[in-house]
């Protein structure tokens, strides 16, 4: 049984200077001892860059490069705008789309927690599992997509990469020894990561909540009046989404570019979705227009991105209108190796194609400052902090591309899957387990790759409005007659308070039955429309789960608004 022909490693955090020092060769502090250390020099490409998004964050980024929907939020704690109310996930067990489309990735969560403690050890056992996971995999014929975690994992807490990449580098040389051997082929690999790190070291925290509050505002988990604010913080990162009433982002504009620390300052137009502001410490202040997939920068005061020599580069080579605007692909062209790369199109990105519940304001730190929650960085203390990423500038914005059988480009996380056919092939874990979630076709069709007709709005067989949509392996030929059930269960709003009060009240439960489905066919999928008869409390947390042939097929949990409407995203 012959093995894939590509290995696809996605490799989280990896900088572009970092490998490209390694193909180089680089001398290296080790201790006291000098160590020259090479890597990826032999039977592999000049490295390329990729640039992330903005923020230049993992989740956002690697559901940007499979051209996946567009994510709930930037991170796994977020503001969702239609449940008015900060909604947190945890980042070790919820697992993303992107992930669940690995044909390997590390999925215990005790090894993605010690990740943290003991980078060098969980990547070894990474790769071990990895490799072995390849070498079994015979049912796949063209691209084996895995995922490599602990690399970004260890620079956060000061693990030395340069040590970790050679140890890849030499681990997947002799993969493809053996898979010569077995083969008779050479085994493609293809390299891809989704953000760099700063390398800053522990950083100062920027006390983002007290200058908040100390300008009047009041930061919570829901925006019920003007002053109300959310600040969704997870990790200790290089940036600070804010979500804020429309009337207050001009306000609060200045406020968060006066503050230490803060190097760029971004947001949207409030009532336009074609204008952007940016500005920097210095006051500097510019709008960024959109026209489709064209960009025009027009300062107003200074030059907050330094952008004039670009902009006078873009004029002499004629790829300036006489509007002012350049194509995407000019100004990236122009800006691939400018300290903020693809400025433009990633901070428009930001607030419209990225996730599906956009800040209103994203700060970009300057390096050597972070933004955390107090507990973390305090409890993070302990250990050192080798960097972190999140910002829009170079170090933590441009992650790499590296082939073993062509040449690569410079590109970005909305361009790379064009370059290798649109990453064909992803796991469809939807064939191998069941699950379910709601579905609006509104939200699936900002899926840019589209891998099935459910993702195209052209021919989505599903009408506007709200459904559930389940999958289950159960489901195979089986005929659509059989009836699905569901339990809907109203968790309490204050679980924890109410059980330690030992006030705890017995959940509602509703139950029904739905019929059959849409007549819209995939032998392991079914898209159900949700029963009028459905009532549910407003602004409440709900588990819902189904069954059927009292088989349990899925359970999950959810956020109704103001109307008591389920909230999708
Ligand atoms: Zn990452």
């Amino acid at each position: 049984m012959a093995l894939p022909q590509r290995l696809v490693l996605f490799l989280d955090g990896v900088g572009y200077r970092d490998l490209k020092a390694l193909q180089d060769g680089i001398l290296c502090t080790n201790g006291n001892q000098k160590v020259y250390r090479r890597a990826f020099d032999q039977g592999y490409y000049p490295v390329s860059r990729n640039i992330s998004t903005f923020p230049s964050t993992s989740d956002v980024a690697w559901t940007e490069i499979l051209g996946d929907r567009p994510l709930p939020g930037y991170q796994r704690t977020y503001f969702s705008d239609a449940a008015d109310a900060e909604v947190a996930q945890n980042g070790v067990t919820t697992t993303l789309e992107f992930e669940k489309q690995m044909h390997w990735q590390m999925t215990s969560g005790f090894y993605r927690a010690m990740g943290y403690v003991h980078p060098h050890i969980i990547f070894r056992h990474e790769l071990n599992a990895m490799t072995e996971a390849f070498l079994n995999a015979t049912n796949i014929s063209g691209n084996y997509y895995a995922m490599v975690r602990t690399t970004d994992d260890a620079q956060h807490t000061s693990g030395d990469i340069l040590e970790m990449l050679c140890v890849l580098d030499g681990r997947l040389r002799a993969l493809r020894e053996n898979y010569k051997i077995r083969e008779g082929r050479n085994l493609e690999i293809l390299i891809v990561s989704d953000h760099g790190n700063n390398h800053a070291g522990p950083g100062k925290r920027v006390d983002v909540r007290t200058a908040l509050e100390a300008a009047g505002y009041h930061i919570g988990e829901t925006i019920r009046n003007p002053k109300d604010i959310v600040v969704p913080t997870a990790g200790i990162e290089s940036w600070v989404e804010i979500h804020n009433a429309p009337s207050e982002t001009q306000r609060l504009l200045l406020a968060l570019s006066q503050l230490e620390g803060v190097d760029i300052v971004t947001a949207c137009v409030p009532d336009r979705t074609n204008k952007f502001v940016v500005m920097n410490s210095k006051g500097d202040r510019a709008l960024i227009a959109v026209d489709d997939n064209r960009f025009r920068y027009v300062p107003e005061n200074g030059d907050p991105l330094d952008y004039r020599l670009v902009v006078e580069n873009l004029a002499a080579k004629n790829k300036l209108g006489p509007d002012g605007f350049a194509t995407a692909n000019d100004w990236a062209a122009e800006t691939m190796t400018h300290h903020y790369p693809l400025a433009l199109e990633r901070i428009v990105r930001a607030y419209t194609r990225i996730t599906l519940n956009p800040a209103t304001i994203l700060v970009s730190l300057k390096n050597g400052y972070v933004h955390a929650g107090w507990l973390v960085k305090t409890a993070s203390g302990l250990k050192t902090v080798g960097g972190t990423h999140g910002a829009l500038d170079e170090v933590n914005s441009v992650g790499i591309v590296v082939s073993s059988f062509e040449e690569t480009q410079d590109t970005s996380s909305d361009r790379v899957a064009g370059l290798f056919g649109g990453f064909p092939g992803l796991r469809n874990y939807r064939v191998d387990g069941s699950g379910a979630e709601w579905f609006s076709g509104e939200a699936q069709a900002m899926t840019v790759i589209k891998r099935m007709s459910l993702d195209d709005p052209a021919s989505c067989p599903v009408p506007a409005g709200l459904f559930l949509r389940v999958w289950a392996s159960a489901f195979g030929e089986g005929d659509d007659s059989v009836p699905l059930e569901i339990a809907l269960e109203k968790t309490s709003r204050y679980p924890s308070v109410a059980v330690r009060g030992n006030n705890f009240q017995a959940p509602e439960v509703q139950r029904l039955v739905l019929g059959r489905p849409l007549p819209f066919r995939l032998s392991y999928e079914r898209v159900y429309a949700v029963p009028p008869g459905l009532v549910l409390e407003p602004q409440r947390v709900y588990k819902i789960s189904g069954w059927m042939r009292s088989e349990k097929l899925f359970a999950f949990s959810f956020r109704t608004d103001a109307q008591g409407k389920p909230v999708v995203y």
